[in-house]
C-alpha cells in the first residue's frame, strides 16, 4: 500500500478542506442547536461532485477512487459529522449500491440526480423490532401483477425527510429469514409513504434522522434492485463499504478533537503556564493523536483493497469498529483538556462527543462488528 498521496487525491483533499472550512465548521454548532443542517449544503456538495465521487462518469459521478473519498470524508466528518452523514448515505449506502446493482434505467434515473446533488438518497433496511438482526425484517413486498404492494415501517433512517429516493429492504416470498429479503427503488413520494422526523438525539441533531411508515406503497415491478430474494446481499455489499465511509468520518471527528485539545491546550493557562506545559495534558493529547493515526492507517488500507478490487469486509469491520471506538474516545480525551469548559457549548468538545457516541451503533454496533471479524478468523459464525 503506498502511502504517497497522488495529485489528484491531493487535490481533492484541499478542495474539500476549503469547503470545510469556509461552508461548514463555521456552521455547525448553530446547524446543531437549530437542529437542522442548512439543506442549501446538498446542492454545494454535488456541486463539488462530493455526492458522486466514485460513481463512473457516465452516470454522472467523478469516478475517483476510494482513497480520493476517504479523503473527502474524512475532511466533511472534521468539519461536521452531521453534513458528512448525508454524503456516507447518498452516495455511500445509495447512490454506490446503485451503480453496482441496479440495471441500466435504474443507472440512468437515478445516478445523475442523485450526484448533482438534485436529489438525495435514503438506506431503510433497520425496523423498530429489527436493528443487529437485519435479515428478521418483517415490512412486506407482495407482487401484484407488474407492481409490488409495500406495508412496514424503518426507524433511524438519515436522510429520511429530505431523501427522494428510499433503496428499501422488504420481504417478498415466503423464505424465511434474510433469504426472503429483496431490495427497492421507492421514490419518497410514493402514495402511502410518511415520514415522521425523530427529535431529541443525543447527537446528530442537525441530520433529518426519520421513521418511514408505508401503508400499501405501490412500486412498479422496475424498482426491484437486484434478483428478487437477494436483497440482503444488496444491503450487505452495501454496508461493507458504507462501514469505510463510516471509519473516515471517525478519522476526521478525532482529527477535529485533537485540533481543539491542541489549541485549548496552548492557550489556557494553570499553576503559571499552559496547561500543554503539564505532563498529563500532553498524555491526553498523544493518546487523542495515536488513535488518529491508527484509525486513518486502517481506513485507508480499506480503501486501498477496494480500489484493488480485494476482498475488504473484514478490514473494513476492523476500521469501523477501531475508529468509531477511538472517535468516541478521542472526544472524550479533548473534553477532558477542557476542563469545566469541555462541558459547555462554547466549545466544540461536548458536540464532539455527543456526535462521536452514534458511531459504534449504526451501521453494525462495535459488537456486531466483533462477531464479523470474529466469524473470519474461526470460520464459525455466531448469527
Ligand atoms: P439492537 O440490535 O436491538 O441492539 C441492542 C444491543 O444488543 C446493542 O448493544 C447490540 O450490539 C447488542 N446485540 C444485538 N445482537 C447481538 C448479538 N448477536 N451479539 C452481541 N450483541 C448483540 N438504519 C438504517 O437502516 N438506515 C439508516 O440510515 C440508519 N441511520 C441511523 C442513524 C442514527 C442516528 C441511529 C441511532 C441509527 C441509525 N440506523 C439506521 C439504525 C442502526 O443501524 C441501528 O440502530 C443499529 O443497527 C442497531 O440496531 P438496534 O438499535 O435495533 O439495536
Amino acid at each position: 500500500m503506498n502511502l504517497e498521496l497522488s495529485e489528484e487525491q491531493t487535490a481533492v483533499r484541499r478542495l474539500a478542506r476549503d469547503f470545510v472550512e469556509r461552508e461548514v465548521a463555521p456552521h455547525a454548532a448553530a446547524w446543531d442547536r437549530a437542529e437542522s443542517v442548512d439543506r442549501g449544503i446538498v446542492k454545494k456538495l454535488g456541486a463539488l461532485g462530493f455526492l458522486g465521487l466514485t460513481v463512473p462518469e457516465e452516470y454522472g459521478g467523478s469516478g475517483g477512487d476510494h482513497l480520493a473519498y476517504a479523503l473527502v470524508t474524512e475532511e466533511l466528518g472534521r468539519g461536521d459529522s452531521a453534513v458528512r452523514g448525508i454524503v456516507s448515505v447518498s452516495l455511500g449506502l445509495v447512490a454506490k449500491t446503485v451503480a453496482a446493482w441496479g440495471d441500466e434505467d435504474q443507472k440512468r434515473t437515478w445516478l445523475p440526480r442523485l450526484c448533482s446533488g438534485e436529489a438525495l438518497g435514503c438506506f431503510g433496511l433497520t425496523e423498530p423490532g429489527t436493528g443487529s438482526d437485519a435479515g428478521n425484517l418483517t415490512t412486506r413486498a407482495v407482487r401484484e401483477g407488474d407492481t409490488y404492494r409495500i406495508t412496514g415501517s424503518k426507524m433511524f433512517i438519515t436522510n429520511g425527510t429530505w431523501a427522494d429516493v428510499v433503496l428499501l429492504f422488504a420481504r417478498t416470498g415466503g423464505a424465511p429469514g434474510h433469504r426472503g429479503v429483496s431490495a427497492f427503488l421507492v421514490p419518497a413520494d410514493s402514495p402511502g409513504l410518511t415520514r415522521r422526523e425523530i427529535h431529541g438525539k443525543l447527537g446528530l441533531r442537525g441530520q433529518a434522522t426519520a421513521e418511514l411508515v408505508l401503508d400499501d406503497v405501490r412500486v412498479p415491478a422496475s424498482a426491484l434492485l437486484g434478483p428478487e430474494g437477494k436483497g440482503f446481499s444488496v444491503a450487505m455489499s452495501a454496508l461493507a463499504k458504507g462501514r469505510m465511509s463510516v471509519a473516515a468520518g471517525c478519522v476526521g471527528l478525532a482529527q477535529a478533537a485533537l485540533d481543539a485539545a491542541l489549541s485549548y491546550a496552548t492557550r489556557r493557562e494553570q499553576f503559571g503556564r499552559t496547561i500543554a506545559h503539564h505532563q498529563l495534558v500532553q498524555e491526553l493529547i498523544a493518546d487523542i493523536a495515536v488513535d488518529v493515526d491508527a484509525a486513518r492507517m486502517l481506513t485507508w488500507r480499506v480503501a486501498d483493497l477496494v480500489d484493488r478490487g480485494r476482498p475488504f469486509a473484514t478490514e473494513a469491520s476492523t476500521a469501523k469498529l477501531f475508529a468509531s471506538e477511538a472517535a468516541v474516545r478521542c472526544a472524550g480525551n479533548a473534553l477532558q483538556v477542557h476542563g469545566g469548559y469541555g462541558y459547555i457549548d462554547e466549545y466544540p468538545a461536548g458536540k464532539l462527543l455527543r456526535d462521536a457516541r452514534v458511531m459504534t451503533l449504526y451501521e453494525g454496533t462495535s459488537q456486531i462488528q466483533k462477531l464479523v471479524i470474529g466469524r473470519a478468523l474461526t470460520g464459525i459464525s455466531a448469527f
